[in-house]
């Protein structure tokens, strides 16, 4: 694949700190209409144009802009804006540690992205709910990086109801996050092949709560995160 543009996705500042920063990435505006929150950073790598929107503060609550609207908008505007050959969206994420995640680690979304909180009990609304949007194979990433491969499961909450696992565990997920179905859905329709890298903050399949240990391990894993990126982007663009 010729690569001339990678656009990468990120949701949370805190997240694209050590990425910004070990890439060098200069913040560019206006590039939006400037009532939207998104905020975008541009670089190179190698030959490839590199842009980095990441979905910036809330303008009514203050808060990262998380969770699946602001990512459905965050990939239309990448899109339409920047025309990319590649579509990344890294974050980080809950894994499962009966499924064999440790805090730290890096997936890579395998096979499809499915949504775990979208019941829709009709006839071929089911279906619709879930998703299942493929994603390419980037065959050789996954082991010259030493990524592990996963199936994502977006949803919009950070807690899980039972509802949630029972849902998560039917989509076969090793990765629970709030972004990436919502992207893989964009990228779906205009055909633009979607890379997810996800790091590992919380396992939510153990007794400590989600919040505490998603805060307790986001700069461990923002770090992991910035450095199975810059070397997915390198192996990319090469
Ligand atoms: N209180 C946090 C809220 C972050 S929301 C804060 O503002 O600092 C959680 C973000 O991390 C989302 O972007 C989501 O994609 C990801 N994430 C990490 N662990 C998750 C989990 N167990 N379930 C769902 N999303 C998770």
């Amino acid at each position: 694949m010729e690569i001339s543009t990678i656009a990468v996705i990120m949701a949370m500042a805190e997240e694209a700190e050590p990425f910004i920063r070990e890439m060098g990435l200069e913040p560019v505006e206006p590039v939006f209409d400037s009532r939207l929150p998104m905020e975008v950073f541009e670089g190179k790598a190698g030959t490839a144009d590199l842009v980095l929107i990441v979905g910036g503060k809330d303008p009514r609550h203050g808060v990262d802009s998380v969770a699946t609207q602001p990512a459905t908008l965050a990939a239309y505007l990448a899109i339409e804006r920047f025309n990319p050959d590649l579509l990344i969206n890294a974050g980080t994420a809950g894994g499962f540690r009966a499924r064999g995640a440790e805090i730290g680690d890096v997936y890579m979304g395998a096979d499809c992205i499915r949504f775990h909180d979208r019941r829709i009990p009709i006839p071929g609304m089911e279906a619709y709910g879930v998703g299942s949007y493929p994603v390419p194979e980037f065959r050789g990433l996954a082991s010259a990086l030493g990524l592990k491969r996963g199936i994502i499961s977006t949803g919009n909450s950070l807690d899980m109801v039972p509802e949630d696992l029972e849902r998560l565990t039917a989509n076969g997920a090793d990765v629970k996050e709030m972004e990436a179905a919502a992207i893989a859905w964009v990228a779906d329709l205009y055909q633009v092949p979607l890379l997810a890298l996800k790091s590992i903050t919380d396992l939510v399949d153990t007794e400590t709560p989600t919040q505490d240990e998603f805060l307790a391990n986001l700069a461990l894993a923002s770090e992991a995160l910035q450095e199975k990126l810059i070397a997915a982007i390198a192996y990319c663009a090469a």
